[in-house]
């Protein structure tokens, strides 16, 4: 099913369209799910991602004044030749987006990071049916155990800044 896909060093590649997604390394065309370094790294020629995502690159990268950024609005299309790219609400940090990949009549699914409870933080996630779902786990390993939601708001609530 999957002939269009590909992990090269860079990283994840989508030959039809030319780009890639999360790259590890600086390419011509990334289109980045959300402003975590380890997705979003400085330096890519042309970057496709949400307003809030550019946001914290440029604050996380000041230097990268450069770079051509497109910031298409959630569910609004944009194109790489014949393939449509959509970006939809991931619910992982303010901004972050699944990729939603439509070429050749299959529908692809980049997560990126994702959170499915509801986070007054960030935009909700948005379920969307597709053929080929791209995912990662990286916190649903059984080693970490997250503690309760209420406990840790409880402490940023108690916390008081130092003077
Ligand atoms: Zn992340």
């Amino acid at each position: 099913m999957n002939k269009y896909l590909f992990k090269r060093p860079e990283g994840l590649y989508f030959e039809p369209g030319d780009f890639y997604l999360d790259p590890k390394r600086v390419v011509q065309k990334a289109v980045i799910t959300h402003g975590h370094a380890d997705h979003a790294i400085a330096g890519n020629k042309a970057v496709w991602c949400t307003a809030a995502t550019k946001s914290i690159m440029r604050l996380r990268y000041p230097r990268m004044v450069s770079t051509l950024f497109t910031v298409p609005a959630y569910g609004e299309p944009f194109y790489f030749n014949e393939v449509k790219v959509t970006l939809l609400p991931a619910g992982h940090i303010l901004g972050s987006a699944q990729v939603i990949i439509e070429y050749g009549g299959i529908k692809y699914c980049y997560t990126g990071d994702f959170k499915l409870r509801e986070d007054a933080s960030c935009e909700r996630f948005q379920v969307e049916p597709c053929d080929v779902l791209i995912t990662e786990t990286t916190f649903a390993d059984p080693l970490y155990a997250h503690p309760p939601e209420q406990d840790e708001l409880s402490k940023l609530e108690a916390y008081e800044k130092p003077t």
